[in-house]
């Protein structure tokens, strides 16, 4: 399938392109962004003109921040396109059920993707914790804003996130390997003064079996970065470090599994969004996001001092 990708930023670069590029499912035939382009690819700078013209593109893969993402899909959706978003999939709760009501009037398929979770070690851990009981998870997602989104200034943005821009990641892991719903309960932002949004916060989360649950991000991380989810059971310690890709239960390391014939997170991504078109699916799981919105709604906001970079 022919598919455009919109957004040649980072993420559109590092991950997407050659995800598309090593995929039997896709070829990339169009790109629409402002400034970047891919090298041998048509480009194109409006959106409308790219739906308008090139009726070969079925798919539209939108790798823009948030705030913008929504107005994009609207009209890829409305042009009969399916819709491939990255992870925060809107800006809002609200935006992402009006896309979904959307694709679903218009018969495309919507893909609110969550890299994180295809991380080789969260089917491993989901299938591991299946089984035990929870007592305490803690969650920790600490990295350098300054190394890892230079330049960036839509992060510190309303609708940007902040810190909740890596440590959706991390919730999107944790909705994925418990087996029951969980919720936050308290949270704590800290603000720079000079920003929109949190550089640092703390999450604690009521569990239906009482289990002690705590997330903390840190976007001021310098040294050792650190991308964490540890749960402590009535049968051992399961860890999951390096953003999921490392499983370990009681210090022993898991491999990844023997079996996996596509590795890479993007890859994955690429593959499933290849049978949600072929079964004229929607896979829009938003409760990464919910978490998030609801940290917002409740959290204590302090101030930190100013983000310069
Ligand atoms: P980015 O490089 O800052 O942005 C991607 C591209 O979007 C920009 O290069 C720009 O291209 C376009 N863009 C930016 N602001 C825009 C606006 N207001 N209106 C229209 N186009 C705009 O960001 P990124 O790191 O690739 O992240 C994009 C999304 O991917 C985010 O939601 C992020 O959470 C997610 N993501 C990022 C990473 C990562 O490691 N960076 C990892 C996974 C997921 P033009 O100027 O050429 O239009």
């Amino acid at each position: 399938m022919d598919i455009a990708l919109m957004g040649i930023g980072k993420i559109a670069t590092d991950q997407h392109v050659p995800a598309i590029a090593a995929s039997p499912d896709w070829e990339l035939t169009a790109t629409v962004s402002r400034q970047g382009t891919v090298e041998g690819v048509p480009a194109y700078t409006d959106l409308e003109k790219m739906l308008e013209t090139r009726h070969d593109v079925q798919v539209v893969s939108l790798c823009l921040p948030p705030v913008p993402r929504y107005g994009a899909a609207v009209a890829a959706i409305r042009a009969g396109r399916h819709v491939m978003l990255e992870k925060p999939p809107g800006a809002t709760l609200s935006e992402c059920h009006a896309l979904r009501a959307l694709a679903c009037a218009h018969r495309v398929s919507l893909f609110a993707t969550w890299h994180s979770r295809e991380a080789a070690g969260v089917a491993p851990a989901k299938a591991w914790l299946a089984d035990k009981v929870l007592r305490k998870m803690t969650i920790t997602w600490k990295e350098d804003v300054r190394r890892w989104h230079p330049g960036q200034d839509w992060i510190w943005q309303p609708g940007g996130l902040g810190v909740f821009d890596p440590g959706i990641n991390a919730l999107s892991i944790v909705t994925e390997i418990l087996p029951v719903p969980i919720h936050v309960n308290a949270a704590r932002l800290g603000v720079p003064e000079n920003c929109q949004t949190p550089i640092a916060a703390r999450l604690d989360f009521s569990h239906p079996d009482g289990a002690e649950i705590e997330a903390v991000f840190d976007f001021r991380q310098q040294g050792t970065q650190t991308w964490s989810i540890i749960a402590e059971t009535d049968q051992g310690t399961l860890t999951l470090s390096e953003g999921g890709a490392k499983l370990s239960i009681d210090g022993q390391e898991h491999g990844p599994e023997s079996d996996l014939s596509l590795t890479g997170e993007y890859p994955r991504l690429y593959s499933r969004m290849a049978a949600l078109v072929q079964q004229g699916d929607i896979d829009m799981d938003l409760s990464p996001m919910r978490h998030v919105a609801d940290a917002f709604v409740l959290g204590r906001r302090i101030t930190v001092d100013p983000f310069i970079e």
